[in-house]
């Protein structure tokens, strides 16, 4: 099998695995103990913070470890409305985000809170003077990701920073940053965000934990209360071992970002001009999208159908994000690009990693190809 969802998760690097066993057998006290022991658990986490502090080029104290990047999008967008509910209640987000932060916008929007959901154009890409247009003196919030999980598009967030400032120096910035972490470029001062978060699971870390950047001058309201773990601003005992392994993910797979987009570009592009060369295929994703994802659609045809097919030839592919994926409705994402129905049924996300070379594109290719003339055979019943 070949292995095409490192979108939804990436196989941990061996010395992940190394450090989360490592840790488990040896640093197993709590890092709120005060004996020696558990001294030493809270001075790996210390540790662990420096390395993901330098990584993002931001202060120790302003990395937050949680569960993941789902604990990180819901703390980000509700801790910030319920801590600054006084300045107001109006968020803004975008049509294209990931349910942890839709979900969380619509929550607060039951809880008395306005959310202004901006839709992209059909490119995918949020336009800045739409998010300006949407910010109101009461805006306390504008969360959007750096790069959709489906369909792969890449946000101008230095130029929506920008235009947040403009129009209201105090609106916070959250940017959801788990696809586009190890991929692209991070810079959070250049996009003038607050608040980011990140998913170790996608970059070849451990599950079960995430981190999320508050910056200096930024308060939360904590979600989860109890001891004063993480300053006061997450309670619960620390995951030592996926802490430190998610720093060691955090280091590694920003160390070798240029690497990896300079041989994942050349392998998309080949099966973006693969697809497009295929007539019954609709492409929603570009060259100018992530290096890692290509999405299409094969309208009127259900997108497991054709996932199921491509499994037995060989290649897991997924049919959306992994979040989304049991949803029988078509992909809200795709609407938003104006996709109709048909097409947003029968979308196929391809993500690629470290492990892919242009031979296992090639297997690929002829597997998409077998599968749709398979398909196609296959009298109407299917569709
Ligand atoms: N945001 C985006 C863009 C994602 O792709 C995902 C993972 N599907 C998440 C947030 C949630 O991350 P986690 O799996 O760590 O909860």
């Amino acid at each position: 099998m070949l292995y095409w969802d490192y979108a939804a998760a990436a196989p941990p690097y061996d010395e992940v695995v190394q450090t989360v066993e490592q840790i488990m057998r040896l640093h197993y006290a709590n890092p709120s103990s005060l004996h020696r022991a558990g001294v030493e658990a809270e001075r790996l986490i210390t540790r662990a913070r420096e390395v993901c502090a330098a990584a993002l080029a931001v202060q120790p104290h302003e990395i937050l470890f949680t569960s993941g990047a789902t604990e990180s999008n819901n703390l980000a967008i509700k801790g910030a409305a319920l801590q600054y509910k006084a300045r107001g209640r109006h968020i803004v987000t975008t049509q294209l985000e990931h349910p942890s932060v839709y979900e969380s916008c619509r929550q607060l929007r039951e809880l008395g809170w306005e959310v202004t959901f901006v839709a992209p154009a059909s490119t995918g890409i949020v336009d800045p003077a739409d998010i300006a247009a949407a910010i109101r003196p009461d805006t306390v919030l504008v969360s959007v990701m750096h790069v959709n999980n489906e369909i792969g598009t890449v946000q101008p967030l230095r130029e929506i920073g920008q235009a947040i400032k403009a129009v209201n120096r105090r609106t916070l910035f959250h940017v959801d940053g788990v696809q586009g972490y190890g991929k692209l470029e991070t810079r959070l001062k250049e996009w003038q965000a607050e608040l980011y978060s990140l998913s170790p699971h996608k970059i070849r870390g451990p599950r079960g934990t995430g981190i999320l950047v508050v910056r200096e001058g930024t308060a939360l309201f904590p979600l989860l209360t109890g001891g004063s773990h993480e300053n006061g601003n997450r309670a619960g005992t620390e995951n030592v071992a996926g802490i430190v392994a998610s720093a060691k993910a955090v280091r590694m797979s920003g160390e070798r970002r240029e690497e990896l987009g300079r041989r994942l570009i050349p392998l998309r592009n080949r099966l973006l001009h693969f697809i497009a060369g295929m007539p019954e295929l609709i492409l929603n994703s570009g060259e100018d999208g992530a290096p890692h994802i290509v999405h299409f659609s094969y309208p009127g045809m259900k997108g497991e159908v054709l996932a199921r097919k491509l499994e037995e030839l060989g290649m897991t592919v997924s049919t959306r994000s992994a979040c989304s994926s049991r949803l029988a409705e078509p992909s809200r994402i795709l609407l938003s690009i104006g996709r109709d129905v048909p097409a947003a049924l029968g979308g196929i996300r391809i993500s690629l990693g470290d492990i892919h070379t242009e031979a296992d594109v090639a297997l690929l290719e002829q597997a998409l190809l077998a599968a749709v003339q398979s398909l196609k055979k296959a009298e109407g019943g299917l569709k």
